[in-house]
């Protein structure tokens, strides 16, 4: 029998950008531990493959909305809770990774990149904290990265985004504490998905991963589940501001 304190059954959440990737696989995992997930993304035909691909593991709702955009993100969320419930769980997974040098970086992805990363998870979380603060209760899970510590070249950009969601994080731990909000980071290593296909793909790359990496290998989606359900859970409640940073021990060494 698992410990009451991990236990989330019954409870309400949704992951962005939860359409493949480690969105899915946390969605997956939470499913699995009783909770009725909401996924979110902005293609609905993939969302509604990804929801049949979890659906026999709980209960699943799909809800698309772009989280770059206030308007659909106040809509999304107040939508969400008249249809499947108030929230009780927030994760801020959406996100996405532009490789170029930072001289010939184009100010149109640097807004982009910006919008996608950041101004998402303040967006989302400002509108699902709104009512979170009312109800006394709620656990926010930012996905931020190994690269909110540390960065190589070509991606300036990427680092200082997660940099920042890092600092957010305090900041909503700081505002929404006091009224029963745990807010949370979680910082995944080299894991393997589509963002890091190109990544993965690259021999030389991919070798430099693992001797770099003292667990020896590319983490994969399921090992980020843990984290995110103790997060989640009561045995975190009096856990806020921190990351967890789950990287196969990364960024521990030189
Ligand atoms: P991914 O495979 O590219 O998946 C990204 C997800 O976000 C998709 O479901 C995508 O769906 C959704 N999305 C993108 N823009 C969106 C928007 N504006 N509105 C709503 N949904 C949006 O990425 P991943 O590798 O799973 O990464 C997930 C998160 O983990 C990101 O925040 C990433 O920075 C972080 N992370 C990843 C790694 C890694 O090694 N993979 C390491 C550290 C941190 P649609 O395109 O259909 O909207």
């Amino acid at each position: 029998m698992s410990h009451p304190l991990f236990d989330i059954s019954g409870r309400t959440a949704l992951v962005t950008g939860s359409s493949r990737g480690i969105g899915l696989a946390l969605a997956r995992g939470l499913a699995e531990a009783g909770c009725t997930v909401v996924l979110n993304g902005r293609d609905t035909s993939r969302l509604a493959k990804a929801a049949a691909e979890i659906e026999g593991t709980g209960t699943v709702h799909t809800a698309a909305f772009d989280v770059t955009d206030g308007p659909s993100v106040a809509a999304g969320i107040a939508e969400v809770e008249e249809r499947v419930g108030p929230l009780d769980i927030l994760v801020n997974n959406a996100g996405m990774q532009l490789r170029a040098p930072l001289l010939e970086f184009a100010d149109a992805d640097w807004h982009r990149i910006l919008n996608t990363n950041l101004t998402s998870a303040f967006l989302v979380g400002r509108e699902a904290a709104r009512r979170m603060t009312d109800r006394g209760h709620g656990k926010i899970v930012n996905i931020c990265s190994l690269q909110s510590e540390v960065v190589r070249p070509g991606i300036a950009p990427y680092a200082a985004t997660k940099g920042a969601l890092k600092m957010l994080t305090k900041g909503m731990c700081a505002d929404w504490g006091p009224h029963g909000v745990q807010v949370n980071g979680l910082g995944p290593g080299y894991i393997e998905t589509e963002l890091t296909g190109p990544l993965v793909d690259d021999p030389e790359f991919s070798a430099w991963v693992r001797r770099r990496t003292p667990a020896g290998r590319w983490g994969r989606t399921e090992d980020l589940v843990g984290g995110v359900l103790f997060l989640a859970s009561p045995a975190a409640d009096f856990v806020s501001g921190q990351i967890l940073y789950v990287d196969g021990g990364m960024t521990s060494v030189l």
